[in-house]
């Protein structure tokens, strides 16, 4: 263990030099992650988990606010049902891995996949469920683990296997089901800025992009300090593309039989990566307070001094007691050890108090947004101003997120404009919606992609900004991960 001032810093790569190792060591080195013995799987840590739980605990009740019940469904899917949506099946063939065998080695009569992802499962259920439009709309979120096999893992942003929520609805219409969609990436788009403090575009995918199965996928899309984009959920509008494969069929009010409409959408453990690349800082982590497992650290200065300890323990209850999740580092590591630890596992603020504080019935505090500024706070009232601070550290985090992507954001009303552009971040222009010019786009970029085509914009006037076609949609470009 380093126990002098700024040797943790320095095992920090800068994000300028090597964003890649930057990512890397602050995931490591905060506790955050760990790499296993299997392959592309990571260990969440604590402290990582620690986020992951805040995330949940927020979007699980906006999931229930809209209606939703939390179930769950089996981790194994049987090939046969795997196999009957085959847009499906072609688009996530690559990343199945197969249970072929249990036991002492005595081979199944059929292979199990692990679910990549539950349509299938879920929709056979459905199947069963729902009778007539009495049943619907049938609205259910589960929280559990997938797997996809992938050539090249990083921590958070891609491992084999994931933590998520995938939400799975059904519904009479199409325009309820439309509803549903968009509902949800609303409900996406308003937790990443409210909770993760992170700005997010809203669109529609491409029909190359889309979701395997899907007449229409739903996207946020992010921009990292290093100009890349992420995409950080997902809603899709399936019509009744999986009930037809399913079977999942209501009487309807006419005493007719039809096709549900279904919908599903989800996010994952990915967005920790994204919260790490978009706020972070030389230092280390800069965790937006609403998920900070701390959201503020207690340093006693001169501990043995009388009334620091009883000082730091009746704050320590104050701030409990209005709901912060506070903590006090009473190790006997120096001062200065503790400062650069608790800046680098990105606690949004430290409450310093020393014996003469405790005279002048003050403490010192410092947000880790803004370390420059210390801020003398009473006493009384310091739950209070606590509170409010770290309000204002996310509403800080927020629009230093957006000033960051807007000067990311070009827009690209010629190709070398748009090839430049997605080299730092998105290139935003008119595109014709032909996959051929997308993949043509890709190839002469060295990678950028069309993220989404954002929504609420009329259909544009113009011609694609790469084969001169008609204009589709203004659509966002990016190299992502
Ligand atoms: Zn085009």
């Amino acid at each position: 263990m380093a126990n002098s001032e700024g040797e943790f810093v320095k095992h920090i790569a800068r994000r300028e030099t090597d964003f890649s190792q930057w990512y890397t060591d602050v995931v490591l080195k905060t506790g955050m992650a760990d790499y296993s013995d299997v392959r592309g799987c990571m260990v969440i840590k604590p402290y990582g988990y620690g986020v992951w739980e805040l995330i949940q605990k927020e979007m699980d009740q906006r999931f229930k606010d809209t209606g939703h019940e939390n179930a769950y469904f089996p981790l194994f899917i049987p090939e046969s049902m795997l196999m009957k949506e085959a847009e499906h099946v072609e688009g996530f063939a690559p990343e199945v891995a197969w249970v072929t065998s249990c036991g002492s080695g005595e081979k199944l009569a059929e292979r199990l996949a692990i679910r990549p992802t539950s349509e299938t499962m879920i929709g056979s259920m459905y199947a069963k469920w729902i009778q007539s439009y009495r049943d619907l709309p049938m609205l259910m979120n589960q929280w559990c683990n997938v797997v996809r096999w992938e050539k090249s893992t990083r921590p958070f942003l891609r491992t084999s296997e994931f933590l998520w929520q995938e939400g799975h609805t059904a519904h009479e219409t199409f325009e309820e089901a439309q509803q549903e969609t968009m509902r949800m990436l609303e409900v996406y788009a308003e937790f990443a800025e409210n909770v993760l403090a992170i700005p997010v575009i809203k669109g529609r995918k491409s029909e190359k992009e889309k979701f395997a199965g899907a007449y229409a996928t739903y996207s946020m899309e992010a921009m990292m300090q290093d100009g890349k984009a992420l995409q950080m959920g997902t809603s899709h509008n399936m019509a009744t593309n999986f009930a037809k494969s399913y079977g999942i069929q209501y009487l309807s009010r006419e005493g007719k039989l039809e096709y549900c409409n279904t919908t599903s959408w989800g996010t994952s453990t990915r967005m920790i990566g994204g919260l790490i690349m978009v706020h972070g800082d030389d230092r280390g982590l800069v965790l937006p307070p609403r998920v900070a497992p701390i959201q503020a650290v207690i340093l006693p200065i001169a501990a043995h001094k009388p009334g620091v300890l009883e000082g730091v323990d009746g704050l320590l209850q104050k701030l409990k007691a209005a709901g912060i999740r506070a903590r006090v580092d009473d190790s006997d590591q120096t001062a200065g050890w503790k400062f650069n630890q608790w800046e680098m596992k990105g606690v949004p603020m430290r409450i310093e108090v020393g014996p003469r504080d405790i005279e002048k019935g003050q403490v010192v505090i410092v947000r880790r947004d803004a370390l420059d500024n210390k801020e003398f706070v009473p006493i009384q009232g310091v739950a209070q101003r606590v509170k409010t601070m770290l309000d204002e550290v996310h509403i800080g985090l927020l629009n230093k997120a957006l000033v960051m992507r807007d000067t990311k954001t070009v827009d690209a009303s010629d190709f070398e404009t748009l090839r430049e552009g997605v080299q730092h971040g998105f290139a935003r222009a008119l595109w014709c919606g032909d996959t051929a010019c997308e993949l043509a786009i890709k190839e002469k970029t060295q990678g950028g992609t069309t993220r989404n085509m954002p929504l609420g914009r009329h259909k544009p006037e113009g011609v694609c900004v790469h084969c001169g076609k008609k204009a589709e949609a203004v659509t966002y470009f990016a190299k992502a991960y």
